[in-house]
């Protein structure tokens, strides 16, 4: 069995964004070289999500006012998290929107859904952070 790493650094100029990084990670698997497998992809901060959906703008606006809604910024002063940071909320938004996603890799391509991308979604941003892909397969 063949098994790959890698990781993905972002530096996000906003607070909060979503990031189609499927072009990223089938460029892992071309490096890899793993023709049927599994690829794991994880954001490795707790103030981010790795997620699989559809690229469009109309939904990425709509989870962002979603989330905003669930867990709102401000005032940052309703978290108990909050002493001496402000991102009790992208914690929160992290935590719906999950830590990793798994594709099977058939063929040497991501096995898809319809429709389906994977995506960086950053909440705490305005920093280096990153994400990382591990593959195993042969
Ligand atoms: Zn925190």
């Amino acid at each position: 069995m063949k098994n790959y790493r890698k990781e993905l650094w972002f530096n996000v100029p906003t607070r909060r964004a979503f990031i189609n990084i499927t072009p990223q990670v089938e460029e892992c698997l071309r490096e890899s070289g793993i023709r049927e497998g599994l690829v794991l992809c994880n954001a490795m901060h707790i103030t981010a999500s790795v997620f699989i959906n559809d690229d469009e703008s109309g939904l990425h606006h709509d989870y962002d006012v979603w989330l905003e809604k669930l867990a709102p910024h401000e005032p940052v002063s309703r978290y108990r998290h909050n002493v001496g940071e402000d991102n009790a909320d992208a914690h929160m938004k992290r935590q719906i929107m999950g830590r990793e996603v798994v594709v099977a890799i058939t063929e040497g391509k991501l096995d898809f859904g319809t429709w389906e991308q994977i995506f960086y979604g950053e909440f705490d941003g305005r920093r280096k952070k990153r994400v990382l892909v591990k593959i195993i397969g042969e």
